[in-house]
């Protein structure tokens, strides 16, 4: 008898059962369908794990990032950002007076914010700084671009990087089990929004990635 070991030490799926495997989103985002934040041309922006670029064919928009380490800098970002800061109270010493801001895009340079403070009501300048507000939105996490690939459907927002991540969705949408082999919570899977793995929504959810797959091959 030959017993074959499965390489990676994890159980087979099963027909029918879908095997989260513990890969995160990150696995999808070598590719990814945008639009160029400055005319809508549909385009890609595509990375390794040293770089990540994006070119625009309709405006010629270019965009570079390296791999997020102190050497290569942060990168461009065209996406939401937060200005945020905290102090003590100039007057009755309350601590903390915090400031917060989130704009679409980083427009200006925001140094300072005016904050009351909770306790004694009065007014202090508040030294802030910039942070890329990632979330949950549909932006691309290296850029800030909006995704090419979303769908808003009844019970919440779609979003997926390229046709490989949609073929996951679809495969997670059209399983009747779903099952997890020593996964941690940074699954791709286990951080769906709770609509997604919703048994009631299993249809929507396949409908909704099969638009967005039609689309993709429609843009090509
Ligand atoms: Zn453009
Ligand atoms: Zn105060």
């Amino acid at each position: 008898m030959v017993v074959r070991r499965n390489r990676d030490l994890r159980p087979a799926p099963l027909p029918g059962r879908h095997l989260d495997d513990g890969h995160g989103l990150w696995r999808y985002a070598d590719r990814i369908a945008v639009r160029c934040h400055r005319c809508d041309t549909p385009g890609w922006v595509v990375g390794t794990s040293q770089s990540r670029r994006f070119r625009c064919l309709g405006c010629s928009e270019a965009l570079d990032g390296g791999c997020g380490c102190s050497r290569c800098g942060a990168g461009d970002w065209v996406g939401p950002v937060r200005y945020s800061g905290y102090r003590p109270c100039g007057y009755c010493g309350h601590k903390w007076v915090s400031a917060e801001v989130r704009q679409a895009r980083a427009a200006s340079a925001v140094r300072t914010l005016v904050a009351d403070c909770s306790q004694c009501g009065r007014s202090s300048e508040v030294d802030v700084t910039l942070s890329r507000l990632r979330g949950n939105e549909a932006i691309d996490p290296h850029f800030g671009l909006p995704l090419r690939l979303v769908e808003r459907t009844a019970a919440g927002l779609l979003w997926a990087y390229n046709e490989d991540h949609l073929q996951a969705l679809h495969d997670y949408a059209v399983a009747p089990l779903r099952e997890r082999a020593g996964v941690t919570n940074a699954s791709m899977f286990s951080r769906l929004p709770q609509w997604m793995k919703l048994a009631r929504n299993r249809v929507l959810l396949q409908r909704s990635v099969e638009r967005l797959q039609k689309r993709l091959l429609g843009e090509r």
